[in-house]
């Protein structure tokens, strides 16, 4: 008989009237991260996802570290199977449960019948298995109103489960579920973070790369689609929208003062991003911008940033320090990816002084010079779609 996995529903509880709604898109997220890793049937009864192998070719390993990935999900267990009989779900308790009985300072049994011709209520069923457990581990002693071990047996159609101690699962929300965002990802430790961050709330991502060929090299493209690969993993598929950046810096550094280039070139990301984010029907972008961190993110260059476009900027890591950002990047898995030594297009043409206090007007006038409209069409027009974690 084969071990399942169990998954409770995190924040969807608290919907209401879409809860069901909620439900389905976590159920087919699921659905679609396990299918490469074999047949399991995918179900949720009462806040709990059931996640059961079909046959024994199924890695149930991968599916749990998969399953700890996917938004929506508060915690997590493994649950041992065995035949419906009172007995041998008793033993399978003793058998599997040791070393949480031996270390816990009390426990209390809690059962659950959704096969109601099982001979017993729940109660009867706890009491039943609570007391030989008591008997096989006479030191732990039992505790109904608190005890630091609980231990679940559940009888299902198929077979009957036990199961104790769930760890914490991905939290959040199911992806999809709060709507599209694009996400400016660049191949640094921020974005990648900023990216996981809104992901968790919920939202499909379309990443979107400035490339700048050739003062970028094809290694730091690589390096971006490898971060999207193990983003993937939290955000499901997605397809990266890499945007020819070249020209653009060139026409900046040509015929720009230096002390702006920065800037400038920050204003033409979001007017491409924005561009974008209206062509898919995104709500926002997000960007892992960090107060005070470059010249480019105080708060006035943010201002002048983001007087292009209308639509809203979010900036999760706004307020983080950087060591709370490279602690995230590392539990993520990220981080040894991100700081791999490929030249970003932000570190190309960079000024030796830039502004940090601009001002509006004073930007806009040199920008005058350039013909943003055309630049802005070229670089969208050349945008090249790499798709991963299919
Ligand atoms: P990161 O670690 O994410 O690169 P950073 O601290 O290096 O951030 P900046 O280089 O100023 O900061 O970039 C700020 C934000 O702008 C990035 O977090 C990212 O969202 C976006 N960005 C920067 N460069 C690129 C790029 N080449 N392509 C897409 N987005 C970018
Ligand atoms: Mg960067």
């Amino acid at each position: 008989m084969n071990d399942i996995i169990l998954l409770k529903l995190g924040e969807i509880v608290l919907k209401g009237l879409n809860r069901k709604a909620f439900e389905r898109k976590l159920l087919n997220n699921i659905a679609f991260r396990l299918k490469p890793i074999g047949n399991f049937k995918i179900s949720c009864l009462q806040s709990t996802v059931y996640v059961e192998p079909q046959d024994d070719s199924c890695d149930l390993e991968e599916a749990f570290e998969a399953c700890s990935k996917i938004f929506g999900i508060i915690s997590m267990t493994r649950a041992s199977a065995c035949e419906k009989d009172k007995d041998a779900i008793a033993r399978l308790a003793i058998r599997c449960l040791k070393d949480e009985m031996q270390s816990a300072k009390s426990f209390k049994v809690e059962s659950n019948r959704s096969d109601k011709s099982f001979p017993m209520t729940s109660i009867q069923l706890s009491q039943y298995v609570g007391g030989e457990l008591q008997e096989a581990y006479p030191d732990t002693p039992v505790d109904v109103h608190n005890p630091e071990l609980t231990v679940y047996v559940e009888v299902r159609d198929l077979a009957a489960y036990v199961h104790a101690n769930p760890v914490p699962g991905a939290g959040g929300m199911p992806v999809g579920s709060n709507g599209v965002a694009v996400t400016l990802l660049s191949g640094g430790i921020d974005s990648p973070v900023s990216t996981y961050m809104i992901a968790r709330r919920g939202v499909r991502l379309i990443p979107v790369h400035f490339f700048s060929f050739p003062y970028t090299s094809e290694q730091a493209k690589e390096k971006v689609v490898e971060l999207a690969g193990l983003l993937s993993a939290y955000c499901g598929k997605m397809t990266i929208e890499v945007v020819p950046f070249t020209h653009i810096q060139e026409e900046i550094r040509d015929k720009c003062p230096e002390e702006y280039f920065t800037l400038i070139m920050r204003r033409f990301m979001m007017r491409l991003a924005e561009k974008i984010a209206v062509y898919y029907g995104a709500g926002a972008i997000v960007t892992g911008e960090n107060l005070g961190q470059v010249a480019s993110q105080t708060m006035e260059a943010m201002a002048v940033t983001r007087a292009v476009t209308t639509l809203p900027i979010v900036q999760p890591l706004i307020g983080f320090d950087k060591e709370e950002i490279v602690r995230l990047a590392r539990k993520i898995g990220t981080f040894g990816t991100s700081i791999l030594p490929y030249e970003d297009c932000c570190t190309v043409f960079t000024p030796r002084h830039p502004r940090t206090k601009p001002k509006l007007k004073d930007v806009e006038a040199v920008e005058a010079v350039l013909d943003v409209q055309a630049l802005v069409e070229e670089a969208f027009n050349g945008i090249e779609q790499i798709p991963v974690g299919e």
